[in-house]
This record gives C-alpha cells, structure tokens and sequence, in this order.
C-alpha cells in the first residue's frame, strides 16, 4: 500500500487512520483549504532536527554547516537555519542576497560555490565579507585576487579540487569526475596553492570537494577526503597552513519510502569523512542540501480530472512540471499519496499536469490509491529543489509555500498573481 510509505524520516503522517494528511498536527486540507492549491508545505521542525543531526554528530570537532541554499532558497528557511548556526553555501550573487535579506548576521558564515562567477558578484560578496570563496579555476582565482586588490578586501578561497572518484547517482548530478566542468585536477593544486602564497591580496583559507547530489553511499565521500588530507598534508608540509577542509554536500536521502534512519545515516557519513580527516586539526565544513529539506515538504495538488485513454489512467492534478520538475528532469521518484483515503484497492495510473508537454508527469505506471476530481493529493520529499526549480512555463503563477513551525502554519510565500508575471514585460 503507498500508504505504508510514509514513515517516521517524513514529518507528514494520518493522525487518525480517517483523518487527513497532516504535517504535525495541521491538516493539508486545512491549509489547501485556506491557501489554494498547488501548495507547498514544509515542516521547519524536520528542518530543525536533520541539522541538529550534522551539529550533533560533529560536536567533538570545529565545524560549520553551510546549507547549501540552492536546494530551497525560501527566506523563512534561511533564517531558521541561521538562527541555530548554520552558515550557507551560495552559487549566485542573487542567493548571495537571499541570505543577506534572511540573515545579515550570517553573512560571515558564507562560502561562495560555482564555475561561473561574475565580477559583479565577486565585488558583492567581498563586500559582504563572506567567509571564503570556493575557486573553481586558475582564471578564477586571478580575477578574484585582481577584484580584492582593487576594492582592497582581502579574499579568503578555497580551490574546489576535482578529486576524480565515482558516485553512483544521476549523471546529471554527479561532479567528482575529471571529465566534469567542476573544480581543479586535484593534481594541479598544489602549484596553484604555492603560486597563490605570493599574492597579499588572497589568503589560502581551506580546499573543498564536492562530489555530486543523491549520493546514498558514505564510502566515495570518504575516497574523496582522503585524497584531500594527502593533498592538505603535503602542503603542510611545504608550508602552506590550510585552516578549512570542506567536504560540500550530496547526502542523499530514500524517495521510495524504504526504511529510512535519517540519524544513522548522518552518523555513518560523518564517520567516513572523520576517518579520512584523520591528523587534520582544522575546521570542517559541510554544504547538506537535500538531506535538510527534502523530506521536510510535499506539494499539495488537487485531482482535476480522472481519465481514461485506451488502457491508460490519467490522474490529472494542478500541479505540474513547472511547479516541480525533478520527474521530468532526472526521471526522479516521488511518493504520491492522497491526503483522505478512500476504500478501495489501488490502481495504476499515470500522475500528471496539465502543462502541455508529455514529459509533465509525476508519475507513471504508478500503483496509487483510488482518488476522484477533487481530492487532494500530496507529493512527497520534494521540500529541496522543488520550488528552487520551479518556473512560470506555460504562463503558471507559482505555489505558494507554508511553514509549520510547531503545529502553528505560517505563509512565508504567497501565490503568485497574474500581475506578478506580467510586470517585467514590455508588450
Ligand atoms: C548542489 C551543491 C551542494 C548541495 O548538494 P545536495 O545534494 O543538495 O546536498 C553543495 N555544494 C555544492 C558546491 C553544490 O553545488
């Protein structure tokens, strides 16, 4: 039964087995009811706990987790992670923002990730005092000293190496090989490290690796530490002090509804990295996406219409691709649950919106419990890299999103109007 899917790793559960979905205590008919429809909810408390998981896990060492903000980019979120800590890992000048408008005091707990940035956006975020810049090429790093020389900010970087190690996920997420655009041949950072120690203007403040996302396994984050600590020893050796490893993010999380020990999980991967980081005194940081918000929000739509065509069920809501694109995209799996069940035994169908476009499915040839025009349905795990990759395609205002913090729902976006579309165009 899909029903059996969520478990405890998902903040949404049927308090009575007759009563509707809930996140905690708060009903999703309740706020479809007041907010409309296709809504996005999120748990903060869920958000709360998984970074409690990375602080707790690592208490015995200097660390900082910077949630990497590209994964659910909501102000609201923002400021509750800042709040208790964390600090935020940023790929655009325009996220550099976001946590300024969120946070401002959180400003120097900002590393600044990315293979394209622009002179703009390096000013910024010397401006801002962020804690480093992750440097993704030679290039890179010379721009970067040139803008910190003119605006005499010292700049702290980190060179994102390419540690060349497999991770078994999606190709369109994986990032640790050398054939990838991302980072520096592990093997040429040395040179650039030495080369970098003559220059007042940039300071080496750490290295950083990033692997890729949706990575289920701790053993290929530990391989790349490893390679890392041999790199960070050799420069010690050399004489050059890095003060920061950071192991940047990817843990992946369960979309099928499997057991799930979230803490476990943390605890394992941190043991990896621990173990690899063996002899390195420094600060460890951490760039968790998905594993934050994930599981902590499901998309609420309302079935339009039930139909038929041939052999085929069509379940058609209103949600669709532009509101969450991750089926489409990465051939993603999301549980789909109806938020009052009905008697009856399941069927299979195909989950899908109304946007014009064959690939605007959720899901197909999927076992779902029977639903009719009107129910409401809710997506599951899809609070990271859901509405951060929503769009307007087809003329769609976007979601709006609730946050439940302790049984209390907050609005922290309205939906979209028409105005709000049309107001940057010129006809
Ligand atoms: C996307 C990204 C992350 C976060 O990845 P998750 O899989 O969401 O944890 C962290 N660091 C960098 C550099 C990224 O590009």
């Amino acid at each position: 039964m899909p029903s059996t899917a969520i478990r405890p790793s998902r903040p949404f559960h049927h308090p009575q087995p007759g009563s509707a979905l809930s996140c905690g205590k708060v009903s999703l008919e309740t706020l479809a009811r007041r907010y409309g429809t296709p809504l996005y909810v999120y748990s903060a408390d869920q958000i709360v706990a998984r970074l409690g998981l990375f602080q707790h896990a690592l208490h015995g060492r200097d660390h900082l987790v910077c949630y990497a903000v590209k994964a659910n980019s909501a102000l609201a979120i923002l400021k509750l992670l800042a709040a208790r800590g964390a600090g935020f890992d940023i790929v655009s000048g325009g996220e550099l923002e976001r946590v300024i408008a969120a946070a401002p005091e959180a400003v120097g707990r900002v590393v600044f990730s990315g293979v394209g940035k622009t002179t703009a956006e390096i000013d910024l975020a010397l401006e801002a005092g962020i804690l480093a810049f992750n440097v993704e090429s030679e290039a890179e790093l010379a721009l970067l000293a040139a803008r910190a020389r003119k605006l005499k900010r010292k700049a702290r970087f980190a060179l994102r190496v390419n540690p060349d190690v497999f991770a078994d996920t999606h190709p369109y997420i994986s990032t640790g090989l050398r054939e990838h655009k991302f980072g520096i041949d592990i093997r040429q950072a040395h040179r650039i490290y030495a080369s970098a120690a003559g220059n007042h203007w940039i300071e080496a403040h750490g290295v950083s690796v990033h692997i890729g996302s949706q990575i289920r396994s701790a053993a290929p984050f530990g391989a790349a530490i490893e390679r890392v600590q041999k790199l960070v020893a050799e420069l010690r050796r050399d004489g050059i002090q890095l003060q920061s490893i950071d192991a940047g993010g990817g843990l992946g999380i369960d979309y099928h509804g499997g057991a799930f020990d979230a803490a476990a999980k943390v605890a394992e991967y941190t043991a990896a990295i621990e173990k690899a980081l063996a002899g390195f005194e420094g600060r460890l940081l951490l760039e968790p996406g998905r594993f934050l918000v994930a599981q902590a929000g499901a998309l609420v739509a309302r079935v339009l219409q039930v139909k038929r065509n041939g052999k085929k069920t069509f379940v058609i809501t209103d949600a669709a691709m532009n509101d969450l694109i991750r089926p489409a995209l990465y051939q993603a799996h999301h549980e789909i649950v109806p938020v009052r069940r009905r008697p009856g035994r399941p069927r299979t169908v195909d989950v899908v919106g109304p946007v014009c476009e064959t690939g605007d499915f959720f899901a197909r040839d999927r076992k779902l419990a029977p639903v009719e025009p009107g129910d409401l349905v809710a997506l599951l795990d899809v609070g990271a890299y859901g509405m951060a990759q929503s769009s307007n395609y087809n003329t769609r205002p976007r979601p709006a999103e609730v946050l439940v913090e302790k049984n209390s729902p907050r609005l922290i976006r309205r939906r979209e109007t028409m105005a709000d579309l049309l107001a940057p165009e010129i006809p």
